[in-house]
């Protein structure tokens, strides 16, 4: 697995305001400048998309999006296009989210929005995730429905730069004690592995990064990373600059 680990932060509505993101952007390139084992991505709110972007300029710090509109013309009350992301500053976007799911975004949703991101030339952070642990492993099903349904018969030269980020619905928004214990996600990471091997080929499933999100902290992180992902999709440590460096640290 040639490519680096990748650290993306999910700041959902964290951030009070501008001067805040602005302040925390310029904080984390600071204390991440050297760090060159491991690629962050910063998802803020839309309204600081343009911002965070200037303010990490040139640096190694990709910013993106926490959605993406599923349509392909413009009458559509308060969407965003990924031309217009791009045009914001922003490289890649989280797609398919469990809170967006949650929200009414079903897989055709999902579907057509990883196609948007897609066409846009944005780096698509696909989510996938269980809502809840079935005792008969349904769960597996889940997974591979939704994998399915957003990835079959899409056009692999397309996918390069696809990111799957595995986010068990159950174990977000916790703290580290609530998260996934790594023998559970070392089983679903192989599963998600091999599922993209089923729906691709095995060179292409073998370039996508495979992360883990749901309560990373600095506590559990060096112990997740073993379980075999890439790096993590952060929501609330991503918010607390010292939390998120340190898990920016462990994958390093
Ligand atoms: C998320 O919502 O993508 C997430 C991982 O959140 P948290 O880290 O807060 O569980």
């Amino acid at each position: 697995m040639a490519k680096k680990r990748l650290v993306a932060g999910n700041w959902k509505m964290y951030m009070a305001d501008a001067a805040e993101a602005r302040k925390f952007a310029v904080g984390l390139r600071r204390r991440t400048r050297g760090f060159s084992g491991v690629e962050v991505f910063l998802a803020p709110p839309l309204p600081f998309i343009a911002d965070i972007a200037k303010a990490l300029e040139s640096s190694p710090i990709e910013v993106g999006a926490q959605i993406i509109s599923a349509h392909e013309d413009a009458p559509h009350t308060g969407e965003v296009s990924g031309r217009m992301l791009k045009g914001a500053g922003a490289s890649f976007v989280i797609v398919g989210h469990s809170e967006r799911r949650a929200s009414g975004e079903t897989n055709d949703v999902v579907r057509a929005s990883l196609e948007r991101a897609v066409e846009a030339g944005l780096t698509p952070v696909l989510c996938v995730g269980e809502r809840e642990r079935e005792a008969d492993g349904e769960h597996f099903a889940f997974i591979e429905a939704q994998l399915s349904s957003a990835l079959n018969n899409f056009p692999k030269n397309l996918l390069k730069k696809l990111v799957v980020a595995y986010e068990p619905v159950w174990a977000i928004g916790k703290s580290s004690v609530g998260a996934m214990k790594a023998p559970e996600l070392e089983e679903m990471v192989i599963f998600v592995r091999k599922t993209l091997t089923d729906l691709l080929d095995r060179k292409a499933a073998l370039n996508i990064r495979v992360l883990y999100g749901g309560s990373v902290e600095p506590g559990n992180a060096s112990e997740l990373l073993a379980a075999g992902v890439n790096g993590f999709l952060v929501g609330h440590a991503s918010a607390d600059l010292n939390s998120f460096v340190q898990i920016i640290q462990a994958c390093k």
